[in-house]
């Protein structure tokens, strides 16, 4: 039986955090703290939690951030002139717009507002272009994120045929750009799976790398994968339990049926998540750095 290794995204982070140091004391001597502005817009919870993780990792590391928060019913105007003053605010060289915005909110006209070159999360149509004809400047923090724990545990990517499950433009579709971007880390055969997919384990069970994105839980189990096959849970998806807070946090992957037949899995919580906050971290790095060049 295959002895699964779990592929540990917080010690993945925690060896970024100690590369992203020097730069940040590099920056430092040169009058220059990374920032980043959050825009948070109306109540949903799970935002709420998500900003707040990410601005206390800046916090912790000594990097300014600041969360402009709006309320649900914010009109589309309100929200891009906010942009556009963190846009022109040499304090921040890093801007995000938290996901998903009020469904009154048209979601591409607030995201091409933001200022590209301080676009962390990689998500304006001219971050998206650059990657795609693989010129890429900010790369969406969690696909990246799972390239980097690939990379961090010598898990190749050449050759090898990688199943993304899921298609937005956040996770999937980038995901997949990377995978076959033709360069170190991104080699692969990708094949790009979603809802209207017609039997999703003929896919799975062809796949050396399974990269599960599609927000359902347990929808990846060891019955639809290869012998072998590495698994990257990127799901968070709130299940009812019977505890205090009456939720727990699982991933797409049926961890305990996975066992034994794949040799590589992300943990949920412990994997992918540390690392999206991690590239948002060097993300925001690289532009304070790039705006020393302008
Ligand atoms: P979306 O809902 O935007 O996209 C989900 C994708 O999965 C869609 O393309 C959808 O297909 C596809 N899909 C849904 N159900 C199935 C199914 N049964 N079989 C095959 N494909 C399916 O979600 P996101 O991409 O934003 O996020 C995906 C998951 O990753 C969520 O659980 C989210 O919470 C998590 N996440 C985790 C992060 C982290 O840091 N770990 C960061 C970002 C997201 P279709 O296009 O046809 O609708």
């Amino acid at each position: 039986m295959i002895k699964t290794k779990l592929l540990s995204g917080k010690e993945v982070a925690a060896s970024v955090y100690a590369d992203l140091a020097g730069r940040i004391d590099r920056l430092s001597a040169a009058g220059v703290t990374p920032g980043l502005a959050a825009v948070l817009v109306g109540n949903d919870a799970a935002s709420h939690v998500y900003v707040r993780n990410k601005t206390k990792k800046f916090a912790e590391l000594g990097l300014n951030s600041e969360t402009i928060t709006l309320g649900g019913e914010s009109a589309e105007e309100e929200i891009v002139q906010s942009i556009n003053g963190l846009n022109s605010d040499d304090r921040f060289h890093g801007i995000l717009v938290q996901l998903p915005l009020p469904k009154s909110v048209n979601a591409s006209a607030v995201l091409e507002s933001v200022d590209p070159r301080k676009d962390v999360d990689g998500f304006h149509p001219e971050n998206v272009g650059r990657l795609s004809s693989g010129n890429p400047r900010s790369i969406p923090c969690t696909p990246k994120g799972v390239l980097r724990i690939l990379n961090h545990y010598s898990i190749g990517t050449e050759g090898k045929h990688a199943v993304v499950v899921g298609r937005s433009n956040i996770v999937g579709r980038p995901m997949a750009m990377l995978l076959s971007a033709k360069s170190s880390d991104g080699n692969a055969t990708v094949t790009v799976c979603h809802s209207r997919t017609d039997d999703l384990s003929t896919y799975t069970k062809q796949a050396d790398i399974v990269i599960a994105s599609a927000g359902s839980p347990g929808l990846i189990t060891g019955k639809i994968l290869k012998e072998g096959a590495v698994v990257i849970d990127v799901g968070i998806n709130r299940v009812e339990d019977g505890s205090e807070k009456g939720y727990s946090l699982v991933g797409d992957v049926d961890a305990d049926s996975v066992d034994g037949i794949a040799v590589a899995l992300t943990p949920v919580p412990g994997g992918v998540g540390p690392m999206t906050i991690a590239m948002l971290v060097e993300n925001t790095v690289e532009a304070a750095e790039r705006s020393l060049h302008r």
